[in-house]
């Protein structure tokens, strides 16, 4: 399949998840090719960055992989044309071949319609790197991706609505739902009473615990759309007999600077980690949510200070799956939950290869899983992830490019629940399941977890 012209026009200029600067052209590519001499001199990205750039065999094995491309069959969304557009302008200017011989080796002088490309065409990827597991090369284009987005972020172009909840999170006492402190804590104790009249017994949410062992963190949009998962989390750790606590200065682990932004990321990486220090918490615990998880497990030891670098950091999932080990948790003989799948969030599984313990403990549960096809390092992204789910103008998209094959996926499988571990997931497929006409429910990990504990009367 031939890559078409890269100055060619991107595929829609109405593509509603596109962005401004208030830049000039001129200054645009100036500041771009800052930016980018300036990435490629990072410890952190020089060699695998470089090494992507450099290879490509332009085989286009990716393409078969990209639900994106294989929704719309358009050109402009082959996972290597994307890449190209980063990478002729990294060869152009950035290796001696490309600067000597030009277009005969690949390379290509920036142009503002470049960039105009660049802007649709990194949002119209959700970071999935499902692309990146049958690459010969082994190129990872959404790590691509991501750092066109960091480029495009340098010269003034993120969505409206990334931009809105990184600065909803970092103002004083701030979070991406905006829910104030006084909220918050009505919330944890509307959730104590439910739980209360669910299990019959107290089961606390406790806050500011100064030395608890695990400090929790939840992606906050789950205090408003997650009560299920959230109780199912309280129920094991109090079942467990766990030294935990939320804290009510900052209770929110979604980290939106993983899309877009290095600078983002460590600054809101680091108010969190601040908030565990503050009370003296050896271990952070992120709630169901992957790219909250990924962005914390994964950047800790690059962006977080030297002086939060002993906190431990895991998924509830992990967590969770080492109670049921140690004999800390048990489950009740099986109640009926009618037939179950589980989706893989990339950020979790080919992200963090967190495919194991979510299925282990729907198996203690007693819970029969069917499972879809294909699965694991191979399963198809939800079709909101890189953040895309966050837009609600992209609904549209999202329901019939982005998540086109995950809603055939899901009813292949003729399951009445799918458990998706991460909040931005479960956003996507409920809105998936609705638009295709899927009857199909969408729940957290915990909640059925939690409901099939025993042994709740401890602590
Ligand atoms: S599969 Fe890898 S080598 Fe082949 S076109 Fe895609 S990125 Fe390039
Ligand atoms: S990361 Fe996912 S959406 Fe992006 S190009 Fe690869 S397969 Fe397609």
């Amino acid at each position: 399949m031939l890559h078409p012209p890269l100055d060619q026009q991107p595929i829609d200029p109405a593509y509603p998840f596109r962005s401004e600067s208030p830049l000039s052209r001129e200054e645009r590519k100036a500041r771009f090719l800052g930016a980018l001499k300036g990435i490629l001199e990072l410890d952190l990205y020089d060699r695998p960055l470089k090494m992507y750039l450099d290879t490509c065999a332009r085989c286009n094995n990716c393409a078969g992989q990209c639900p994106v491309f294989q929704a719309t069959g358009d050109v402009h969304d082959l996972p290597a044309w994307r890449s190209d557009l980063l990478r002729r302008v990294y060869r152009r200017y950035f290796t001696p071949s490309g600067r000597l011989l030009g277009r005969l080796v690949g390379a290509k002088k920036l142009t503002a319609g470049d960039i105009d490309a660049m802007v649709e065409a990194f949002y119209r990827c959700t970071m999935c790197r499902r692309c990146a597991v049958h690459c010969p090369l082994a190129v990872d284009n959404a790590l691509i991706t991501r750092i066109g987005r960091v480029l495009l972020a340098e010269i003034g172009f993120v969505p409206k609505n990334i931009t809105v909840s990184v600065a909803a999170q970092l103002a004083k006492g701030g979070n991406t739902s905006s829910i104030p402190p006084a909220a918050f804590i009505d919330t944890l104790d509307f959730l104590e009473e439910e739980l209360v009249d669910e299990t019959g017994i107290n089961i606390p949410i406790p806050r500011d615990v100064e030395g608890a062992e695990y400090f929790f963190a939840a992606p906050v949009s789950d205090y408003i759309m997650e009560a299920d998962t959230l109780m199912g989390i309280a129920r094991v750790f109090h079942a467990a007999g766990a030294s935990w606590t939320v804290g009510t200065e900052n209770y929110d682990a979604i980290n939106y600077g993983l899309f877009y932004s290095d600078d983002k990321l460590e600054e809101i990486l680091n108010r969190l980690l601040a908030e565990v220090r503050r009370l003296k918490c050896g271990t952070l615990v992120i709630g169901e949510c992957g790219h909250a998880t990924k962005a914390a497990l994964l950047f800790h030891k690059v962006f977080g200070r030297s002086e939060y670098r002993d906190i431990r950091i895991e998924s509830i999932l992990q967590v969770t799956r080492r109670f049921l080990a140690e004999g800390k948790i048990s489950f009740a003989a099986s109640k009926d939950q009618g037939s179950v799948t589980y989706h893989d969030p990339c950020n979790l599984g080919r992200g963090l290869g967190l495919y194991e313990e979510p299925r282990e403990l729907l198996a203690a549960a007693g819970i029969e899983v069917v499972e879809m096809q294909p699965n694991r390092e191979m399963n198809l992204c939800c079709g909101g992830g890189g953040g895309l789910v966050v837009a609600p103008d992209l609904h549209d998209w999202r329901m019939s490019v982005g998540g086109l094959l995950k809603a055939e996926q899901l009813r292949a499988t003729g399951a009445k629940t799918v458990v998706a571990p991460c909040a931005n997931c479960k956003k996507q497929l409920r809105e998936l399941v609705q638009h295709h006409n899927i009857d199909m429910e969408v729940a957290g990990l915990h909640d059925l977890v939690g409901r099939a504990l025993t042994r709740e009367e401890k602590a």
